[in-house]
């Protein structure tokens, strides 16, 4: 048994009583106040409960119904909770009608190049900016980020363009410099599964954007989601950003078919990185549309100034008179699918 469905007008007595109830079976319960109907999700080890025991509280006042989920993600399930989960960064609500639009360099260089970058694509209708202080590099040797003066930077560019902010935390050690600066906290696709993270930014107050494994299945993604909400922090966002496959012309494999698939499986917001998806600069207007489409939330996107001068990823990046392109040619498509950008 997962979830208690509760009558409607269920007293708080009542309630108390129910959550005592799973309490001293050794489970934590939550209440969840829906439009419709108020639920109480039970997380732990829920195999416990024998039949009887689950019997016995059927029949308890105020329950209308108590429900098993099979799947392993409990939280994220859409069966745990039916409708869109809509998460509010700074008075942007992610996962409502309005597609937001994430932009910025792959990583902060400097600060003047920040704040160009910042000021071009908040004119252009970006609504987050997004730059790396700590960047997750292959080699060792090449530009690591500006770590903590980056994050400066980037609250300084929030504080000038009145754009939030995401950035990615690679070490948990990171994180109270994390809290300070950032509105969305990015987990990137080599830590999906690094569970020490998950648990540590699960324990804090402030939105994440879970990027997809290099090479995870949706459900492994999914259950990484649940390690963030296991631990009470229920704002994740789902990212799709390509995986690997034997193809070589672009850099990764943008599995678009991802973003349907999780709408069935979970009520979590998707978003979806065609920049890191395709690696090519010349691929990414046509697969933000596509990511459109077919029902994105979200797109983050890398953009700078000067591509080819760029510290990382500058091959995938666009120029910020490119990215006003891709603004302009997604409304249309936003449209169609009765969304706004
Ligand atoms: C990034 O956003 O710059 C990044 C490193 O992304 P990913 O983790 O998807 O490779
Ligand atoms: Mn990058």
């Amino acid at each position: 048994m997962d979830i208690v469905v509760l009558k409607p007008d269920t007293s708080d007595e009542n309630i108390r009583h129910i959550l005592k109830r799973l309490e001293s079976k050794g489970l934590k319960a939550t209440v969840s106040h829906g439009t419709e109907r108020t639920i109480i999700g039970v997380i732990g080890d829920t195999s416990r409960i024998t039949e009887e025991e689950e019997d016995a509280i059927r029949v308890m006042t105020g329950v209308e119904n108590v429900v098993r989920i099979l799947k392993p993600y409990k939280l994220a399930c859409r069966d745990f909770k039916m409708e869109d989960t809509k998460i509010d960064v700074g008075g942007n609500i992610i996962g409502g009608r309005k597609i937001h639009i994430m932009a910025g360099p792959c990583a902060v260089e400097s600060k003047t190049n920040l704040m160009m970058i910042a000021e071009k694509v908040k004119k252009a209708g970006a609504t987050i900016l997004r730059g790396g202080a700590y960047k997750p590099r292959t080699s060792p040797y090449t530009f690591q980020g500006l770590g903590e003066e980056g994050l400066r930077y980037l609250a300084e560019a929030r504080e000038k363009t009145g754009l939030q902010i995401i950035t990615e935390i690679m070490d948990p050690r990171d994180i109270d410099a994390i809290m300070e600066y950032t509105d969305i906290i990015q987990i990137g696709t080599r830590n999906m599964q690094n569970f020490r993270l998950l648990l540590e930014v699960g324990a804090v107050d402030k939105p994440v954007l879970l990027k997809r494994g290099l090479s995870a299945s949706i459900k492994e993604w999914l259950m990484s989601a649940e390690y963030i909400m296991s631990r009470g922090n229920q704002r994740a966002i789902l990212c799709e950003r390509g995986i690997r496959t034997f193809e070589t012309a672009t850099r990764n494999t943008l599995d678009l078919s991802a973003v349907p698939v999780l709408k069935q499986l979970t009520h979590l917001p998707v978003a979806v990185d065609p920049s890191h998806g395709v690696g090519r600069w010349d691929l990414v207007i046509p697969m933000a549309k596509a990511a459109v489409a077919v029902g994105a939330d979200a797109l983050i996107i890398e953009v700078h100034t000067n591509p080819e001068d760029a510290l990382s990823d500058g091959e995938q990046s666009l120029r910020p008179d490119m990215f006003v392109r891709l603004m302009q040619e997604l409304q249309p498509v936003a449209q169609a699918v009765g969304r706004e950008i």
